[in-house]
């Protein structure tokens, strides 16, 4: 028996799970699915990100579902459309062997008659950003009334981006019997407070330490001049020929910026914000999934979850107002057991901000200085 199977998945998940090359289940995994298939019970689960949450929840909820009926059975609320997107793509993969099962994303800035034609048709599995969902089902077109599992994904980051308002809303469309399943990095006071309004005895899983999830990053600063920052932002990127890394802005705007200067000095660069349409995000992840682009311009909120393999080194062109969220943008690399390198680049004035990093993160930065034309032309 596989490691998989003997966390008592059946056949059809095993062997997408072995498609998919995985060959143990992670931390999370191997605590939260077992509890999930064997009982009917609330769950709060507390994993840092690239831990393997999407499966850990994606797993059990597709072998309880009954995809001989079309109706709407589990709902997995996530807080931005790539994430979205990403969950439904993990889940159509888990499912690629389960007969008739259907999942569907519903999101802003899409069409929304489309994503009803689609629900219409019948979707066991619901994958959807709180904003859109409480429009469709206040506007009658999904019907969760039935629903046996709800999934509430990086609870943390939803409630950070004031989803509050809406999951009650949508919550209270759901049955009283159903299963909530909340999996979260972190647990701030909001979060907590969802579980305890929400959820009924949940059990509680917690994998590793608050920040494990970085540990496999080494951080760097490079401490530049106010109108150097792009410079070495350049240097940066030219001494690391093979980077493939996500680069965080504090603003739309500077994040545009700095995409089309990037651009317009020959790199493969590509901003990703939220004035872009939905359809201009879809490409520019494709194009950075597939590699076209090996640098992603990106403000927080647009990069928020976004789980793209082997990034080699997050770049904080600027660092976030809240620090917290430095643990985030550093998250993006260092993935699934690989290493990986953030850099902040600061001027004297935010050097202070490094030492209340390094308090959260309990990890030291390594001081280091722009490399000089000469040791890249090396
Ligand atoms: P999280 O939601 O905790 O941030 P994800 O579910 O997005 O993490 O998973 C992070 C990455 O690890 C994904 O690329 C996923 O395919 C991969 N992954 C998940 N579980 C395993 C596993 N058991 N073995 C190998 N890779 C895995
Ligand atoms: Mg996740």
């Amino acid at each position: 028996m596989n490691k998989f199977e003997q966390l008592g998945l059946n056949a059809e998940i095993v062997n997408a799970v072995s498609d998919m090359g995985f060959e143990a289940p992670s931390d999370v995994q191997e605590k939260a699915i077992p509890i999930l298939l064997q009982e009917e019970t609330d769950l709060v689960a507390l994993a840092q990100t690239g831990t393997g949450k999407t499966a850990a929840f994606g797993f059990p909820l597709l072998q309880k579902i009954n995809a001989d009926s079309k109706h709407t059975q589990g709902l997995i609320l996530s807080p931005t459309r790539e994430l979205c997107l990403q969950i439904t793509n993990e889940i159509q993969n888990y499912a690629k062997y389960i007969k008739g099962l259907k999942t569907v994303a519903i999101y802003g800035g899409s069409s929304i008659s489309d994503q009803a034609r689609a629900i219409k048709k019948g979707a066991q599995v619901i994958v959807a950003t709180p904003g859109r969902m409480k429009d469709m089902v206040s506007r009658g077109m999904i019907d969760i009334s039935k629903i046996d599992y709800c999934i509430l994904d990086e609870a943390d980051e939803m409630l950070n981006m004031g989803f509050y308002e809406d999951i009650t809303d949508i919550l209270s469309h759901t049955p009283k019997d159903k299963k909530t399943w909340l999996f979260s990095a972190t647990m701030p006071k909001e979060v907590s407070t969802i579980a305890k309004k929400f959820m009924n005895n949940p059990v509680e899983i917690t994998v590793g330490t608050k920040n494990e999830g970085t540990k496999n990053v080494s951080h760097e600063y490079y401490v530049v001049a106010g109108r150097d920052r792009y410079n070495g932002l350049k240097r940066l990127a030219d001494s690391n020929p093979d980077i493939f890394s996500v680069i965080f802005c504090r603003t739309k705007r500077d994040t545009q910026k700095v995409a089309e200067r990037l651009i317009e000095d020959g790199y493969n660069a590509a901003a990703i914000h939220g004035d872009l349409s939905q359809n201009q995000r879809d490409l520019v992840m494709k194009s950075f999934r597939s590699r076209q682009i090996q640098m992603l311009v990106a403000t927080d909120v647009a990069a928020r979850g976004i789980d793209v393999d082997d990034i080699t080194h997050v770049i904080n062109y600027q660092l976030p107002d809240e620090i917290e969220t430095y643990t985030h943008r550093s998250g993006r690399t260092g993935r699934a057991g690989k290493s990986g390198v953030s850099m902040v680049i600061v001027t004297k004035s935010e050097m202070r901000k490094i030492k209340s990093i390094e308090r959260i993160i309990k990890q030291s930065f390594e001081r280091k200085d722009i490399p000089s034309g000469e040791e890249i032309c090396q």
